[in-house]
């Protein structure tokens, strides 16, 4: 599924809006219904209205009826593959488990896979608002 992953967010990449960073990042999430969105960073002039590749890739999952992130991939035009920024860490926690794999990639083909929970230890996660 990784290869199929890191195509699909080099799909999404393509379509990025990053006029600012000239930062071009695509993701891709395989989620529990078994199907693959994609997601480009959309940069906005007043910088605070961005949204990073990953969240647009799981807020298009979560508002057609997905409910939880199996793996993840997120690809970049640079030379390191490009890890998930803190808010977007956030974000998959709320949707994934410790064991999600997230795959990382540039354009060279260099990748790096890893679990989520080595990405984002000690995740504040949706159990720690349960009532006890
Ligand atoms: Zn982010």
């Amino acid at each position: 599924m990784k290869a199929e992953l890191l195509k699909q967010a080099f799909e999404g990449q393509k379509h990025a809006h990053a006029p600012y960073s000239q930062k071009y990042i695509g993701a891709a999430v395989l989620m529990d219904n078994g199907k693959i969105y994609n997601g480009c960073n959309v940069e906005n002039a007043s910088y605070g209205g961005t949204v990073c590749a990953e969240r647009v890739a799981i807020f298009k999952a979560i508002s057609e009826g997905a409910k939880k992130i199996k793996e993840v991939a997120v690809v970049s035009n640079e030379k390191n593959p490009w890890p998930p920024c803190g808010f977007c860490r956030q974000v998959i926690a709320e949707f994934a488990s410790p064991e999600t794999m997230v795959h990382l990639a540039n354009p060279q083909g260099q990748s790096r896979s890893l679990k989520f929970t080595e990405l984002f230890p000690e995740a504040f996660e949706p159990a720690h608002l349960q009532k006890p």
